[in-house]
């Protein structure tokens, strides 16, 4: 998969999306087609509606069957969206610059052991066959994939805990399907909104396409469709039993090594975590990472999910009375006024006021206005 993605890479094709373990979703002009349906790994293209046909690429067709609509909105959610969208912003615990250093380390042995694993899981899933080929074709497409788990730490500037500094390049996404209200996930329930959720994060990618975005969606699912444990709840097996159960800061651990295994695993520059509880509740998120909670039954077509998405990358909110920020105050990377925040403090516009336009961090809109974009890092070029 590393290798195909290299290969087209080479060749100018824009990448959108990754669905491991060997699906594309790419961008090219209609007469580039014949090219990529010769190129030597790609065994099948597809530009329209497909039906799904083989089990491990179900997610990559509802995915993509889900841009053309024909699909009925849940009923409870348009209700929901009537009131005004609300949140929680928690702001993760930093250590001092040594602490942070012992932590780096630490995660970086923990990633040594890992990679091994990776490794030989990998070889297990291939065929005798593949395997026999591997030893003698060097250039084979699986063999980058066994090499290319990568160096920790791709894109500029990052380290254990800078995994969302600002929002471009390439993105690793890990949902998680827990139980709420409405009991237990169905599998074929998880796919459904799987498939919702990664389209409406995929608008990210149009919205500034300077920011060159692509996603790697990850499913935290077993094979029949069971969802996953969380990392807390494997503490174990993520580093994180040493530290008080039930604590905030457990939770920031556990959903660091996570996120930066996944992040690794799949050489992107940035990663953070999804959880998707299955009924009703206030969805948050921690301040430029490593994780958000999101509820089922309060998605609001996509608001929510980008909503928190834009915390993860440094973004803060504008709506008032809960959240009410100043709006001359600076956030983010590129260090951007709040200048659309309601909070009144006497400064900024309109008295204090804010200007209160519609936008993604008020929650009345999906778009994102000005000091939104410069607070993940999309400088606007004027
Ligand atoms: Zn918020």
């Amino acid at each position: 998969m590393q290798g195909a993605k290299k290969e087209m890479k080479k060749i100018g094709i824009k990448i959108r999306n990754i669905f491991p373990p060997r699906a594309f979703i790419i961008e090219i002009g209609r007469s580039s087609l014949e090219q990529i349906r010769k190129l030597d790994f790609v065994k099948d293209v597809f530009t329209s509606r497909i039906e799904n046909k083989e089990k491990d690429l179900g997610d990559v067709f509802l995915f993509w069957n889900n841009k053309f609509p024909n699909t009925e909105r849940d009923e409870k959610e348009v209700k929901k969206t009537e009131q005004p969208f609300r949140d929680d912003l928690i702001i993760p615990e930093m250590p001092s610059e040594e602490e942070r250093k012992k932590m780096e380390e630490k995660y970086l042995q923990r990633w040594q052991k890992k990679k091994k694993e990776l490794r030989e899981e990998e070889l297990k899933k291939l065929s005798p066959d593949r395997k026999r080929s591997l030893n003698v074709k060097r250039e084979d497409i699986e063999i980058y994939e066994l090499e290319s788990f990568s160096q920790a730490y791709k894109a500029h500037g990052a380290d254990y805990y800078d995994t969302s500094l600002y929002m471009a390049g390439e993105i690793a996404v890990g949902f998680f399907f827990s139980p709420g209200d409405r009991g237990d996930w169905k599998a074929e329930d998880i796919d459904t909104v799987f498939a919702e959720l990664t389209n409406k994060l995929n608008e990210f990618i149009d919205e500034e396409p300077n920011a060159n975005i692509s996603f790697v969606f990850h499913k935290e699912v077993d094979a029949e469709g069971n969802p996953f444990l969380l990392p807390e709840e494997r503490s174990n097996e993520f580093d994180c039993s040493h530290i008080s159960s039930h604590s905030n800061y457990r939770t920031q651990v556990c959903d660091r090594n996570y996120i930066n295994d996944l992040r690794n695993k799949y050489n992107t520059h940035w990663a953070y975590m999804v959880q998707v509880i299955n009924g009703d509740g206030r969805a948050n998120a921690y301040l430029g990472g490593p994780s958000m909670r999101i509820y089922r039954d309060d998605l609001r077509n996509g608001l929510v999910i980008r909503h928190e998405t834009m915390h993860i990358f440094g973004a803060k909110d504008q709506y008032c009375p809960d959240a009410c920020e100043s709006p001359t105050d600076i956030h983010g990377y590129l260090k951007v006024v709040n200048a659309n925040s309601r909070g009144n403090n006497g400064k900024g516009f309109f008295n204090g006021s804010g200007e209160g336009l519609r936008d993604i961090m008020n929650g009345r809109s999906n778009k994102i206005g000005t000091y939104s974009r410069g607070q993940i890092g999309w400088r606007d070029s004027d």
